[in-house]
């Protein structure tokens, strides 16, 4: 590209110098180019043929004919986009019929929707919280979530990840501070470890306190606990949660959009002053209407979330009979221990050249001496291609010596 002004060399050089710097650190991230629709086997456009352990579909909605089927209907009776925000002329029937039932499934008063879980997060605290309050945050919560708090005025704590006596101090030193309002927040389910948050003593812990509790269930919404509604349920204290974010582009269906689910006042005051929601486009009618499909599937059946328990257990089971060490738990998200970056590396390329998928995944995504494969299980996995991924695994990591 010829240079546009006399600004623009130094720029352009600056730019293309910080790209050699993530190059040569080893952390230039690559996209591999699938040809086929979201499933349990994709193919690449350069033809191969993949087991998929490493798509966030854990309920195998992205291409479900129920949804697609409701998407084309959406699509002929409320089109195709609605080129508006919300509150110009970007609301329809099914977008207030999904938060609706958003807030039904989730068990709180009212949701509103957002064009993704990243928005809703980024535009919660700013427009609920001030320089008298406090929130205190789990050290590994996700970017969004970090983001939102950035733009936030309240006083921050950090806890360490799941240290439940370290957020008994914070919530101490912000009462001790006089903050006026105290909200916790945390992932439902941390995606790097398949952790899954200790709900049950953080609420005890914030009725200590007087603190609200809110939770992100991007990778819990639609199968943790016994009927899919997320990790209060499975930490018995379904309805006991102040605000929760989650994303429609994970379980619920694979395509994009997000909410956040709280009491009828909160959610108002989010419709007036939070920014991704007031200075973004609205979601798309198609999104909505598959959306609304999806929670009637998973309302009528737990079948899904069942199967995804099942394959979870059983590949949990057969990885570890391999002679893998896993990180133990009982969440879809299985973190495979190879613990050296360069073997995590060289394991997640041979499994590709045997036809399975599988992501590595090294310092700064996860601590140094820590690397692992994630893996991802779905509800739509046939036994027989988590029976071809074990030994694909089991293969490998003879060849690489990490099994016996
Ligand atoms: C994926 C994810 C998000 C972002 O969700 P999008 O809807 O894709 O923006 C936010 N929080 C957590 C914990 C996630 O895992």
């Amino acid at each position: 590209m010829p240079d546009t002004s006399p600004a623009t060399p130094d720029f352009h050089a600056h730019i293309r110098s910080e790209l050699d710097a993530i190059r040569s650190a080893g952390l230039f991230k690559r996209e591999r180019v699938i040809g086929t629709p979201q499933g349990p086997v994709v193919r690449t456009t350069d033809g191969r043929e993949l087991i998929n352990l490493c798509a966030n579909n854990y309920l195998g909605l992205s291409s479900h004919p129920r949804v697609l089927e409701a998407a084309h209907e959406a699509l002929r009776t409320h089109g195709y986009g609605m080129s508006s925000v919300r509150f110009i002329c970007g609301t329809q029937d099914i977008h207030q019929a999904l938060e609706q039932r958003l807030a039904r499934f989730l068990g709180t008063e009212d949701a509103i929707l957002y064009a993704a879980a990243f928005d809703a997060n980024g535009g919660l605290f700013e427009p609920l919280l001030g320089e008298a309050d406090a929130i205190i945050s789990d050290e590994l919560n996700h970017a969004s979530i970090i983001d939102g708090i950035r733009l936030c005025k309240a006083q921050l704590w950090r806890y360490r990840h799941n240290d439940m006596a370290d957020l008994a101090r914070c919530l101490q030193e912000a009462d001790a501070k006089g903050a006026r309002f105290k909200l916790v927040f945390t992932d439902g389910v941390f995606s790097m470890d398949g952790t899954i948050a200790q709900l049950d003593v953080m609420r005890t812990l914030c009725d200590r306190h007087g603190a609200l509790l809110g939770i992100d269930e991007c990778h819990a919404s639609g199968f943790m606990g016994a009927t899919g509604r997320g990790t209060h349920e499975h930490r018995g204290i379904f309805g006991r949660v102040d605000i929760i974010t989650g994303t429609l582009g994970k379980a619920l269906g694979g395509a994009s959009g997000g909410f956040t689910a709280a009491r009828r006042e909160v959610v108002e005051l989010l419709r007036q002053r939070s920014r991704p929601y007031l200075f973004s486009n609205t979601l798309a009618p198609s999104i909505a209407g598959a959306s609304i499909a999806v929670l009637d599937m998973l309302e009528g059946s737990t079948a899904l979330r069942d199967q995804l328990e099942m394959n979870t257990h059983w590949f949990r089971q057969a990885i570890s009979d391999a002679g893998f060490e896993i990180k133990p738990g009982t969440h879809p998200i299985v973190p495979i221990m190879v613990y050296d970056a360069v073997k995590a590396q060289a394991l997640s390329a041979r499994l590709l050249e045997l036809g399975v998928y599988a992501v590595g995944f090294f310092y700064p995504v996860v601590p140094k001496g820590q690397a692992r494969i994630r893996v991802q299980l779905s509800a739509v996995h046939q036994r027989e291609q988590l029976e071809a991924a074990v030994q694909a695994f089991a293969q490998a990591g003879r060849e690489l010596g990490l099994v016996r």
